[in-house]
């Protein structure tokens, strides 16, 4: 019998290990059994190989026990563990165990059979029942109409075509949530499970209280990595068992086995989050649209700025694109709220400070404006993409700049603690009293972060109550609520944040948000980064005016050296068509995304000539292949933007291919290859390889 265990890629262990067993398990069943010197969890996969025949039965060991009533995971579930494992390059057991709650890994029959007794005490209990259900708000046309067009999707006629991949465009604000809700309702009734995906745990909270206000009576959890094991063990079984209707979740929860699944959804669809950044780099959005297809249920896409791999996917091909997705549009903002005005502010034409004189945190007229705003009881959102006090410190006197030892980086000031942090590897030291290189006094701060724009803001408006959410703040668990809280409260006059307040929250008092030096993302050398930016700075903009009452009269207002960048000159028209167009254009004449299809190489090594020479060796191995399958680009490899974190050196090589399926003949073929090369590259210093397919960031 075939058994899937927890194998890292890289152990060499890629497939699933014969077992002999007692009785037939059926495929998906969770048993333990011996590897090596331990026992641990596994997965029936398959039934015997005829390999397995053929050994004598005395070499293979047995299936220690089973890990009893838990039903076998669905043939569906072990299609989809299939697919992510091949397309990412991942070994199955890796894949297989990675998206089983951690607890189910751990216990041994005994203690899952006390475990199991305890759960299905707790589960008995079905939720309370509430008082009187939510008044629901009359749709809007433009959301009657998205319902409409989505009804076919859940209840097909035999003559229809299967459900199919939807994107909702619709603006901030527009309503796109209540008609997952309406959608997730139609399924409910149909009784079904709705799986609706979020891209960040912060931002699960605030829907899990509009989900269960909604649904009071019906079973909903949550699955996210802030979760205790004990919670997350809980909420996969009740989902598993069909006992859960909804599930809300971040990426993870896309491999949530669901025997009754009707619906997917996943909200902001183009948010980074979606993509796992190390192990086993997936796409959850990507592979949420694999998943409706297999399981032959409708998935929900969600956005006001989409991924433009989504865009393309879902314009007609009358237009350029590929048709493939059922695009359905949302422009207004519910209620009379209009988008706030975007005001360019070009920093070219400020006044120079007189010699001795500071200049103003913000450029004077975008003070004003936040004061004026405090005047009036409304509240202002200031970002910054970049927390801590500074950036870097330096000495006045020799130049001396405050380097991680450890990092091609600078640490970073943080003046409530003075301390020097290391944002990529960590390292913290005391802020030294003098120069530790020439012994001068006089070391200052560089640049600025949240920290210090707080603390200037402070000093320039007296009377204003100035609040900050970053990183820093939030490390504490509830400190995000809390402070989420408070703005809500109206007991801050001026937010200043980093993204990760620009996203999903609906403030209701926001008339003002200010996107403080947003011109790094125009020349950044990733082909992402403008969309990213556009997106944010959109999203950014939908904190504002969210309230009909004050949205008259909200802006947004940009810092920028380049006010007539098309970007910011597209954001100020709120003309996402335009800019994905323009997008497009650029990426097909430069053969990126969505026109190519993109794998990165990775490796990390003792040296930068240990990480490169793998690379090198690694290219080699497949240009003959690469030039069989034709259409393929192999490029040189360099160092990575950072490229040295905690003494690792890093380099990357990029493969580029015209057609997705030629990338994945490749991929498939190398892997093997470049993990013998690997073997042989460690006494050389390697010290980490990885396969990255549809990298976000090159
Ligand atoms: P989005 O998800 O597109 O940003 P939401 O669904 O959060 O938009 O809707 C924005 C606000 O409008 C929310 O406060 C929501 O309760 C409200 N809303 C949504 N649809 C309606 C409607 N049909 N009538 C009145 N209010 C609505
Ligand atoms: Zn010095
Ligand atoms: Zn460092």
């Amino acid at each position: 019998m075939q058994v899937l265990v927890e194998a890292p890629q890289h152990s060499g262990l890629t497939g699933p290990l014969d077992y002999l067993a007692d009785q037939a398990l059926p495929p998906g069943t969770l048993v333990r059994v011996p590897l090596g010197r331990r026992t641990v969890t596994g997965l029936v996969w398959d039934a015997p190989t005829a390999d397995a025949d053929a050994w004598a039965a005395d070499q293979l060991k047995p299936v220690a026990e089973v890990l009893p009533d838990l039903p076998p995971l669905p043939p569906t579930w072990r299609q989809l563990v299939r697919f992510a494992s091949a397309y990412y390059q991942r070994s199955l057991g890796e894949i297989a165990m990675m998206v089983l709650p951690p607890e189910l890994r751990q216990l041994d029959a005994v203690q899952w059979g006390r475990r199991f007794k305890r759960l299905t005490k707790s589960l008995a209990q079905p939720p309370a029942a509430t008082d009187a259900p939510e008044v629901l708000p009359d749709l809007t046309p433009e959301q009657q109409t998205v319902l409409d067009a989505l009804a076919p999707s859940l209840a097909p006629g035999d003559a229809e075509p299967a459900p199919t991949t939807y994107l909702l465009w619709g603006s901030t604000g527009s309503g796109k949530t209540e008609v997952y809700l309406r959608q997730a309702d139609r399924a409910l009734q149909a009784g079904r499970q709705v799986l609706l995906m979020v891209p960040e745990i912060n931002l699960t909270p605030q829907l899990e209280a509009r989900v269960a206000a909604r649904f009071a009576g019906r079973n909903i959890v949550s699955l996210h990595s802030g979760l205790t094991p004990a919670q997350r063990l809980r909420n996969w079984m009740l989902a598993h068992l069909g006992l859960a209707d909804i599930v809300l979740g971040t990426r993870l929860a896309v491999f949530t086995p669901l025997p009754r699944l009707g619906l997917v959804v996943v909200d902001e669809e183009h948010d980074p989050s979606y993509k796992q950044q190390d192990g086993a780099r997936y796409s959850a959005r990507d592979l949420a649209v694999y998943r409706g297809q297999l399981e032959k249920v409708p998935v929900l896409l969600g956005s006001a700025t989409p991924s433009l791999e989504t865009w393309f996917n879902a314009l007609p091909q009358a237009e350029g694109g590929a048709g493939r997705y059922q695009r359905l549009t949302m422009p207004s903002r519910v209620g009379q709220g209009a988008m706030p005005r975007v005001r360019r502010l070009d920093l070219s034409r400020e006044p120079k400070p007189r010699p001795g004189q500071e200049a103003p945190p913000l450029a004077q007229a975008l003070l004003d404006a936040i004061a004026e705003r405090v005047a009036r009881g409304e509240q202002s959102l200031v970002l910054l993409n970049r927390r801590g006090y500074a950036p870097v410190l330096q000495c006045s006197d020799c130049g001396w700049k405050s380097e991680c030892p450890q990092c091609s980086a600078w640490r970073v000031f943080h003046k409530v603690d003075r301390t020097l942090r290391c944002h990529h590897c960590g390292l913290t030291d005391r802020v030294p009293r003098a120069c530790p290189n020439c012994g001068n006094l006089d070391i200052h701060p560089l640049g600025r972060g949240t920290e210090k724009l707080e603390e200037q803001l402070a000093a320039a408006l007296p009377d204003a109550r100035v609040g900050r959410i970053d990183a820093d703040v939030t490390k504490l668990k509830g400190a995000l609520e809390d402070r989420l809280a408070s703005v809500h409260a109206g007991e801050v006059d001026i937010l200043v944040g980093t993204q990760m307040v620009a996203k999903g929250h609906d403030f209701r008092r926001i008339t003002l948000v200010a996107a403080v030096n947003p011109d790094a993302a125009l020349f950044a050398s990733d082909f992402r980064a403008a969309e990213r930016q556009f997106a944010l700075l959109l999203q950014a903009a939908g904190r504002a005016g969210r309230d009909a009452s004050v949205a008259q009269g909200s802006e947004m207002w940009v810092q920028t050296w380049h006010p007539d960048h098309p970007l910011y000159a597209a954001l100020a028209r709120y003309d996402y068509e335009f800019f994905a167009q323009q997008q497009l254009k650029e990426r097909q004449m430069a053969g990126l995304p969505p026109y190519a299809h993109l794998a990165m190489l990775r490796a990390e090594g003792k040296t930068q000539e240990a990480a490169q020479g793998f690379l090198v060796e690694a290219a080699q191995l497949v240009e003959a292949l690469a030039a069989e399958l034709g259409g393929i680009l192999l490029y040189p490899p360099v160092p990575t933007a950072v490229q040295r974190v905690a003494n690792i050196e890093r380099a990357q090589m990029l493969i580029e291919a015209e057609s997705r399926p030629a990338l994945q003949r490749l991929l498939a073929r190398a892997t093997d290859d470049w993990l013998a090369l690997a073997h042989q590259h460690r006494p050389r210093g390697l010290v980490r390889w990885a396969v990255d397919v549809d990298p976000l960031a090159i």
